[in-house]
């Protein structure tokens, strides 16, 4: 068995030295546990912020094969997702697992269990639904559109009538954002006036603002440039919703973010802003895992994947997603498959 851990904490950006690839020698499973082997595995942005020690294997989920079982109630063979961290292979409880549901169908990639119809899929729907209340009719702006959580943002609100402008940092992207149906697209590296650009886009303004990047878009690295957040809030309609989602921009910072907030906006526009986890509506996931089901069978819902052959190149697929090589949901592929 091999994992990845981490060397030593981040500072700022995580760099190839940070991950070091270590053998582990598994036990034999106990009763309830079972033996699993790693198929697809997941890279998500809250990796890069999460406290973890050094030493520590890197956390993560993945979609995995049972190939030994001391639990009756997840037997050998059955595909399952676990927290299982970035390991080829794992010894743990069948309690600690989510059985992939048994009537997914053959045609779809089991490795969506870790976007659209995984964590991402309902981190979109829940703050769309639970977080926004988006209703048909209403104008919605998401950024870092092309990623896991904004590529099914837009497509569930053009399901529910909506009228969706994303913003995405490519061409390609941009690209793939209009394949999916957005009504207006742009590249926020690119498009000089963000603020003009939005406008453009929404002339009567947002209703509703699903936030993955930042209030303030700081980051150096990339040369971002313009303050996404404070200019979109200018753009709102009355009364606007605002679903905080991720902060992607500011999770590599070195010092706490600092700087004006539009504050004023916020009063006078009477904005309604609101940070959530998906975690919060842990007890609804079964069902809403059937419904995204449901609508990838249908084909309105489109799946891209950002593929990385091969457990080794983990941390270069975890480097490159973070620095927004990924169109869709980034994963690692195991070379046996
Ligand atoms: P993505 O698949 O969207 O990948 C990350 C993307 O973020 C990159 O491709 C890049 O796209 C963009 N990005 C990276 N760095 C920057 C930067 N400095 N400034 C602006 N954009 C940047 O990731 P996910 O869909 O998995 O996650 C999207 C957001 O949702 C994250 O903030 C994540 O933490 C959050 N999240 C929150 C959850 C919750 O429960 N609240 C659950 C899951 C995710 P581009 O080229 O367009 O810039």
């Amino acid at each position: 068995a091999q994992a990845w851990v981490l060397t030593q904490h981040f500072h700022g950006f995580p760099t190839d030295s940070d991950f070091e690839l270590r053998v582990e020698q598994l036990p034999e499973p106990r009763d309830g546990e079972v033996l699993l082997e790693a198929v697809f595995l997941s890279v998500d942005p809250y990796m890069s912020r999460v406290h973890m020690k050094e030493g520590e294997v890197m956390i993560g989920a993945q979609v995995a094969k049972v190939i030994r079982s001391s639990s009756p109630a997840v037997p050998v063979g059955r595909h399952v997702v676990g927290r299982c961290g970035w390991r080829t292979h794992t010894v743990c409880p069948a309690a600690d697992l989510i059985p992939i549901m048994e009537d997914w169908p053959e045609e779809v990639s089991l490795s969506l269990a870790l976007g659209a119809v995984g964590m991402p899929g309902l981190t979109a729907l829940y703050g769309l639904e639970e977080v926004l209340g988006l209703q048909a009719g209403e104008t919605l702006l998401v950024n870092a559109a092309a990623g896991a959580v904004g590529s099914v943002v837009g497509q569930i609100a053009k399901i529910k009538g909506c009228r969706v402008v994303g913003s995405a940092g490519s061409d390609a992207k941009v690209a793939f954002l209009q394949e999916l149906g957005f009504d207006r697209t742009l590249n926020y590296k690119t498009v000089g006036s963000l603020d003009q650009a939005l406008r453009e886009a929404a002339p009567d303004g947002y209703h509703c603002y699903f936030e993955n990047v930042s209030p303030l878009q700081l980051d150096t690295k990339i040369q971002v440039g313009g303050p996404f957040s404070s200019v979109a809030l200018q753009q709102m309609k009355d009364f606007g919703r605002i679903a905080v989602c991720g902060g992607i921009s500011l999770y590599n910072d070195t010092a706490p973010q600092t700087g004006p907030y539009p504050h004023l906006t916020m009063i006078f526009k009477q904005l309604k802003m609101e940070g959530f986890m998906q975690s919060r509506w842990e007890h609804k996931h079964p069902e809403s895992l059937k419904r995204l089901m449901a609508w990838v069978k249908e084909g309105k819902l489109q799946c891209r994947e950002h593929i990385t052959e091969g457990f080794a190149n983990m941390p270069a697929a975890f480097i490159g997603m973070l620095q927004g090589e990924n169109i869709g949901k980034a994963i690692i592929k195991r070379s046996r498959w």
